[in-house]
């Protein structure tokens, strides 16, 4: 019989979280309550003390609200890479500023603090350091650069939940921290997100709360008054319930996820077709993605068919991600002329994303790479 088909990605649900999300259910109270009250404590208990944490109905929109807590709109630019998911730069526009890419580094895909000095420009109101695929950001020196010019950070940590970055957790130190807990994430709550920001900003959580729910402030007398036509991103007890379950694994599918990885670094590392290797960083590395670089210039056929070639396999193979600058939207706002990212303007045209989730074993790492093999041929 054949393999049954491996995903690239797929969540893991244990009994006790499937029954949790029934009782839930029976419960009456299903949409925000005290299971969110509850997982945000947790959070805050996993972060290790002195932040708090709001729970949103996902990372775009947390990522759209921590922007407008720092006044950034019209006029202002935000130093975004330009290797990422598009909601990392369509949260900039939906305020009304202007993102402004910086390149990324081949192997981390992270942005860099040169690339951020040398785009700063006097309209620069905050940076956004996405942890591509669970690798931190080098963050200390570029706080400290940050501080010293008065720029905010907007994290994008949807890929960095349980990665720890010289011991520290993400989210645990730094100004406004966003997760995401979309059922491809490192945990999920099947659509979901968080910031996590310092306790000593009152101003700012008072903000967000109102931000997350229509504005809305809470009188001490039980009525209520709206100061501000905001949006909707409360999350639902039922998808609390969920995210409550998965932060009891986290750390161990974490933990199951570097495993693989290291069983793909064994088996990739030195191979015939000049596979370009992420970068491995430490054991802070949360490992929510394997991409890694094809060279299909030089092997004479495209993505396309190398993913089907791996489908005809039973494995799927997925993308992470287009470069940003050249999409329709980006394109014409921010004026990109080829070659101007051109570590990832690469990495777009390279890039694949092989299977990586805590329900599989190393003979399923295997399968990929001697699938591989076949897919790619000799040399
Ligand atoms: C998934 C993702 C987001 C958006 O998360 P949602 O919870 O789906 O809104 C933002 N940025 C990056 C880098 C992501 O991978």
């Amino acid at each position: 019989m054949a393999d049954p088909f491996l995903p690239f990605t797929r969540p893991t649900f244990d009994e006790a979280t499937l029954e949790g999300v029934i009782d839930t259910l029976r419960s009456g109270w299903v949409t925000s309550g005290p299971r969110v009250i509850e997982l945000e404590g947790a959070l805050e208990r996993y972060l290790g003390g002195g932040r708090r944490v709001l729970l949103f109905g996902h990372a775009t929109g947390a990522l759209e609200e921590a922007l407008r807590v720092l006044e950034v709109g019209p006029g202002d630019e935000v130093i975004v890479p330009a290797m990422t998911f598009a909601a990392s730069a369509n949260v900039v526009l939906r305020v009304g500023a202007t993102p402004v890419f910086v390149d990324v580094d081949l192997t981390t895909r992270n942005l860099t603090l040169d690339a951020v000095e040398a785009a700063r420009t006097d309209r620069t109101r905050a940076v956004m350091p996405v942890h591509f695929a669970g690798l931190p950001v080098d963050l200390d020196p570029l706080y400290s650069w940050a501080r010293g010019c008065g720029i905010c950070l907007v994290e994008d940590a949807a890929h960095a939940i349980g990665a720890r970055y010289r011991g520290r957790a993400i989210g645990s130190f730094g100004d406004l921290v966003c997760f995401s807990f979309h059922a491809n994430k490192n945990m999920t709550t099947i659509e979901g997100g968080a910031i996590s920001l310092p306790l000593d900003r009152p101003e700012w959580i008072a903000r967000l709360e109102r931000l997350r729910f229509h504005g809305l402030r809470k009188n001490t007398d039980g009525s209520y008054d709206i100061e501000e036509a905001a949006g909707k991103h409360n999350l639902s007890d039922v998808a609390a319930r969920v995210g409550l379950g998965q932060l009891t694994h986290l750390d161990a599918f974490n933990q199951l996820r570097r495993s693989l990885a290291e069983r793909y670094f064994e088996r990739l590392e030195s191979n015939p077709w000049d596979l370009g290797l992420p970068a491995r960083g430490d054991s802070g590395h949360a490992w929510h993605m394997f991409t890694l670089r094809i060279p299909f210039e030089s092997l004479g056929f495209d993505r396309t068919e190398f993913q089907s070639r791996m489908r005809a396999h039973g494995i799927g193979v997925g993308m992470h991600y287009p470069a940003l600058p050249p999409l329709t939207l980006y394109r014409k706002r921010c004026r990109w002329q080829p070659g101007q990212f051109p570590n990832a303007e690469r990495i777009g045209r390279e890039t694949v994303t092989l299977p990586l989730f805590p329900a599989m074993g190393v003979s399923d790492v295997d399968r990929v790479v001697d699938a591989i093999g076949q897919a790619l041929g000799s040399p």
